[in-house]
């Protein structure tokens, strides 16, 4: 179910962890447990492998560990690609350029009236469709609120239209996001749809985008941990290729708590596929 580990971004992660966890107390580290536990269900041990292959020579708690590392989350560079914020403006006029030289290539007429406007057309299109480009997400997850709950919260069906990179055409479908507060910090529902809205808005992989998710949430809201699931549909798998209308591509992104923990995350997910569609 969940993924091997990146090895490279997961190192950085655990280095972090064990600064973090000289700088802070022990105080995190009942509740953690306690969350842990009960989301790991009864008869759970918590001396489970660890999926990063971590040592932890100082015996301290999985659950204390994982907030740690919470708080010093770092993703890899993939994820530092989004530049916090960096401005990647669309250049309409090489994209009206580009879609008239496209046109001309497959033996169209771009002079045609039909077609006359569509250069113009698809560069303004492009600039909102790919807006996620010049954009930080997870700018999206900076407020948020304090409420005393520190059970699984599930925004499910959360409408997602992609664009795959390989054939720049869409994909579209649900994302499902699990998550177990930290210290009672969870965000709006409408906000979580909007970093999924922003990923999404860019050439994508279906799997990095259901990454990019996760590690937003687990850098800003600092969970226990995060499940992203997507199931879409990919028009490059539809009209082309395997021709398989229908047919639905599902991911999943797990971190923190659900990484490690097999109930906690087969608890997670099947509420999940309760709420999937089918
Ligand atoms: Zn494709």
């Amino acid at each position: 179910m969940s993924g091997k580990p990146k090895a490279k971004g997961e190192a950085k992660i655990e280095v972090k962890a064990k600064d973090a966890a000289k700088a802070e107390g022990a105080a995190k580290e009942t509740g953690a447990a306690r969350a842990a536990a009960k989301a790991a269900g009864p008869g759970q041990s918590e001396g489970e492998a660890r999926p990063y292959g971590e040592a932890r020579p100082d015996g301290e708690s999985q659950a204390d560990g994982e907030s740690q590392a919470d708080g010093e989350y770092q993703a890899d560079g993939e994820y530092q690609a989004d530049g916090g914020g960096e401005s990647r403006q669309i250049d309409e006029a090489k994209v009206r350029e580009a879609v008239t030289l496209f046109l001309r290539a497959i033996g169209e007429d771009p002079e045609r009236p039909g077609l006359a406007e569509t250069p113009g057309r698809v560069a303004r299109m492009a600039k909102e469709i790919f807006a996620g480009l010049a954009i930080d997400p997870q700018k999206h997850l900076e407020r948020v609120f304090a409420e005393n709950h520190e059970e699984l919260v599930l925004v499910g069906n959360i409408p997602l239209y992609s664009f795959c990179e390989h054939h720049l055409l869409p994909f579209f479908g649900k994302a499902h996001v699990a998550y177990i507060p930290h210290k009672g910090m969870i965000t709006g529902l409408s906000k979580l749809a909007r970093v999924v809205e922003g990923y999404s808005r860019r050439p994508q992989l279906q799997e990095r985008l259901t990454g990019q998710i996760a590690d937003a949430v687990m850098r800003s809201l600092k969970p226990y941990g995060v499940m992203v699931v997507i199931e879409a549909e990919h028009m490059c798998m539809t009209i082309r290729g395997v021709n398989k209308p229908g047919a639905k591509t599902l991911t999943s992104a797990t971190r923190g708590i659900f990484r490690r923990d097999a109930a906690a995350r087969a608890e997670a997910l099947s509420l999940i596929m309760k709420e999937a569609t089918h």
